[in-house]
């Protein structure tokens, strides 16, 4: 059960009517007002207080990331805002590796339209043998080429010990999506206050990637991207399924923006476009692109990442369709 307070109103009274209750609950500031979250609602569901201005009972599992009670948060990231009518495109290379590479790739993207600039410091691999990130020092090289471009970071977190230095240099933090259920990581992000573009886990439903959404909500961060990246099923001509009716349903649920990574799935390059182009008709208000200006030298996801050529083709084909859908690019 969510309780919405009004402006500036205190939420000690309803509180301890909810204890009184002996149901749980927690408390959160959105926009200058205080939301009370309590479960299990028999126990709430007849509690009301002078101070509350909007009671939801809400019907999924998901509180906060529901649609039930906010029509749309628009996510800020050092002046980018995603969820409104310009689609923001991140772009970069997938893991960072010297900084002239990603300072060549940064520009290109750039002049090329995008927004944000994404790259791994920190990899998650599949294969304890293959390159792992630069780790710190790409965090650095991060650093330089933002204050040198001007354009906002968004890198993956991997590990909760890795949170403060890692929010300590990204604008907004990556959670992937082998750590989507890692509880204690969603958590740690949410509390840094930081905006975070949570990626589905490749087992998820958009149920279950909502519900660890509302890990990161249930700490005060309301600024959460969801990330369609593909899930697995059984077709091995991609390397995993781009899930586009669950990336619709999931923008039907929450008022959180939702975004698309087209690379992870495609796993090759021809494949990074059309997916682009049909994450962006089918209503995402983000990408993830992976572009790198050498991919055949690129130490990690060399088959799938752009080169600036691709990327270039690509950013016009996908104004084209930003615009027929009623957005921007
Ligand atoms: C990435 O975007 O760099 C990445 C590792 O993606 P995912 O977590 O979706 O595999
Ligand atoms: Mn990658």
């Amino acid at each position: 059960m969510l309780f919405v307070l009004r402006k500036g109103a205190s939420s000690s009274a309803l509180i301890e009517k909810i204890k009184m209750s002996s149901a749980s609950y927690r408390h959160i500031d959105v926009d200058g007002r205080v939301v009370v979250v309590a479960w299990p609602d028999k126990l709430v569901e007849s509690i009301s207080d002078g101070s509350v201005e909007l009671k939801v009972k809400v019907s999924t599992p998901y509180q906060l990331a529901s649609r039930a009670w906010r029509e749309r948060t628009i996510v800020s990231v050092n002046g980018v805002e995603i969820g409104g009518k310009r689609v923001v495109v991140a772009a970069g290379p997938c893991s960072v590796e010297d900084e002239d590479t990603v300072m060549e790739i940064a520009r290109a993207v750039k002049r090329a339209g995008a927004t944000m600039l994404r790259g791994g410091a920190f990899k998650p691999r599949t294969s304890p043998y293959t390159f792992q990130g630069l780790g710190a020092r790409g965090l650095e090289i991060l650093k330089r080429v933002k204050e040198a471009t001007g354009l906002p970071i968004v890198t993956e977190v991997l590990d909760t010990r890795d949170v403060l230095v890692v929010a300590g240099y990204a604008d907004m933090l990556q959670v992937g999506a082998r750590n989507a259920q890692n509880f204690v990581l969603l958590k740690e992000v949410g509390r840094s206050g930081k905006p975070v573009l949570l990626k589905r886990g490749m087992w998820m439903t958009v149920e279950e990637l909502l519900l660890s959404a509302e890990y990161i909500l249930l700490e005060g961060n309301l600024n959460v991207v969801l990330c369609e990246r593909g899930i697995r099923t059984f077709e091995k001509g991609t390397r995993f399924t781009m899930d586009i009716g669950g990336m619709v349903h999931a923008k039907s649920q929450t008022h959180l923006p939702v975004a698309a990574d087209p690379s992870h799935p495609a796993g090759k390059r021809e494949l990074v476009e059309p997916l682009a182009l049909a994450a962006v008709a089918a209503g995402a208000d983000m990408l993830l692109i992976e572009v790198h200006s050498r991919p055949e030298k690129a130490l990690s996801d060399t088959e799938q990442q752009l080169t600036i050529e691709d990327f270039e083709k690509l950013m016009h084909r996908l104004r084209l369709v930003a615009e027929a859908v009623g957005r921007e690019l």
